[in-house]
């Protein structure tokens, strides 16, 4: 068997718990649970590589 590389399908935030889900047909996260903080940037917990968002998203 070869190694399959699988995207993470979900993901949490360590700062607010908001709870995330990935959408095959939306092609993007939906929200799966908590709302949590609209203000937080998401720290993701998933596998500690992830970045969320770049700088230069952020006004
Ligand atoms: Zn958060």
């Amino acid at each position: 068997m070869s190694v399959t590389i699988t995207p993470p399908r979900k993901r949490e935030c360590e700062l607010c718990g908001r709870e995330e889900r990935w959408d095959d047909d939306l092609d993007g996260w939906q929200i799966a649970g908590e709302t949590g903080n609209v203000y937080c940037i998401h720290e993701w917990d998933i596998n500690g590589s992830f970045t969320p968002l770049e700088k230069s998203n952020l006004s």
